[in-house]
């Protein structure tokens, strides 16, 4: 059964069809188990009368083993269809052709919030000293920037034609080696701003969180980075001026690279972050650095109008590790919980995130968790996921218990 966007709410059905794609790497163990854990956690929230009806799509080299094409159009058309789903890792095609099918997918559903929430879970090593000041949610415009792929490799016709259009028609005289270089563009629009400005107004709203920081390097692209900034200032006083006067929410900015330097430093001031494209990327995980790293942190992408949204896996296939029931399948874990909060199944969200939490307080996690822990003990990912489950369901007894047992 699918969901529908109707009046701007997503209705769910009771047996939600959700597509998903396993992922190559260590996809192929870490998506098994994550279906394994939200099912018992929908089950365990509901009662059983609410489930999950997982429906395979493929992408990536499974994809291309099975049919020829990396990203056969029945996938994306599913995505389009059943409007929100979840993704393991994918293997970067390389060569020509697609360049990333992550970015493919973005941009056919126009995917337009990278959402990265940053959160320090007790028992998690940082580097940081008080890493439990860690608390802010990333939203990286997804469909602009550089990352539009608009370039041309040096040496190439299309670079000197573009030179040419530069310097006699534009007037450019600052190119240093002008013959060698290799030529990108960076689109920033008012759209594109205004959109990704106003999700994470309505997100901080909405969950009751204190700012959002505008980070961008307005100071040496004044008319991009700039433009980012000084739209983004214009929105927040249009459409949420009466929240601002009303101490609900406060707007502020800082250039990145003070912005990264604060995060170490004093990250109690940042909650929300809405950035461009390229200073996301470095941003979202940077931070997921300073609280677990990439096997932690979850992600979606997301376009709020249409209701489209594609939870994931933010690591790679780790080709290191696949195949040696060594990967942990936390990242995804957590994805697929936002997923399930996406949808208005927030029960069974929490029982996930509670028992991810309680696993690391415990001190138990997969390797590249636990060998950081002191008195840690590893597990394999598929023991890890039975773990969950166990705690899933204590938790659910206890709940259930009546008061005074
Ligand atoms: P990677 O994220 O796969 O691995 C980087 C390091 O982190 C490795 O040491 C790996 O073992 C470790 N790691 C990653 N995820 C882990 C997990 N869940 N548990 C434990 N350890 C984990 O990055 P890479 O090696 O640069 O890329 C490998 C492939 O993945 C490439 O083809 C790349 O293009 C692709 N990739 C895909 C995505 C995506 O699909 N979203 C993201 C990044 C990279």
């Amino acid at each position: 059964m699918k969901i529908v966007k109707q009046d701007n709410q997503l209705v769910v059905p009771s047996i939600v069809t959700i597509p998903f794609i396993e992922g190559d790497g260590i996809g192929k163990e870490i998506t098994p188990v994550c279906r394994f854990v939200a099912d018992r956690a929908v089950q365990k929230a509901y009662g059983g009368s609410r489930s999950i009806d997982w429906k395979e799509v493929l992408a990536g080299e499974k994809a291309f083993k099975a049919t020829g094409s990396w990203l056969p159009d029945e996938t994306p058309a599913a995505f389009c269809e059943y409007l929100v789903g979840l993704k393991g890792p994918l293997t970067t095609p390389i060569g020509d052709g697609i360049r990333s099918l992550n970015v493919a997918l973005r941009q056919t559903l126009d995917l337009y919030v990278c959402l990265r929430p940053v959160r320090w879970i007790e028992g998690l090593p940082s580097p940081l000293k008080e890493p439990q000041k860690v608390n802010m949610v990333v939203f990286r415009e997804n469909t602009e920037d550089i990352y539009a792929g608009i370039e041309w490799q040096q040496g190439t016709p299309e670079a000197g034609k573009f030179l040419k259009f530069l310097t006699s028609e534009m007037g450019v005289t600052a190119i240093r080696f002008p013959k060698t270089s290799s030529f990108g563009v960076k689109p920033v629009s008012v759209e594109g701003t205004e959109r990704l400005v106003r999700a994470a107004i309505e997100y901080a709203l909405a969950n009751q969180l204190p700012s959002v920081t505008l980070v961008h390097k307005g100071n040496i692209m004044k008319y991009t980075e700039g433009g980012f900034k000084r739209w983004g200032y214009e929105l927040a006083q249009r459409e949420f001026g009466k929240e601002i006067a009303e101490g609900r929410i406060v707007i502020q900015d800082v250039i990145a690279d003070a912005f990264l330097q604060n995060t170490l430093l004093t990250p109690e001031k940042y909650s929300v972050v809405a950035t461009l494209n390229l200073n996301g990327d470095y941003i979202s995980d940077h931070l997921a650095a300073m609280v677990g790293g990439v096997g932690m942190a979850p992600g979606a992408n997301i376009c709020y109008e249409s209701g489209h949204a594609i939870f994931e896996a933010t690591h790679g296939t780790a080709p290191d590790i696949a195949g040696k029931n060594l990967a942990n399948p936390s990242s995804l874990l957590l994805s697929a919980a936002m997923l399930l909060k996406y949808i208005g199944w927030v029960e069974a969200a929490d029982l996930m995130v509670a028992a991810i939490d309680k696993s690391f307080a415990n001190r138990r996690a997969t390797h590249d968790i636990a060998r950081f822990m002191p008195n840690g003990q590893t597990l394999g990912t598929v023991a890890f996921g039975a773990y969950l489950v166990s705690l899933i369901d204590e938790t659910h007894a206890a709940a259930d218990k009546p008061h005074g047992f």
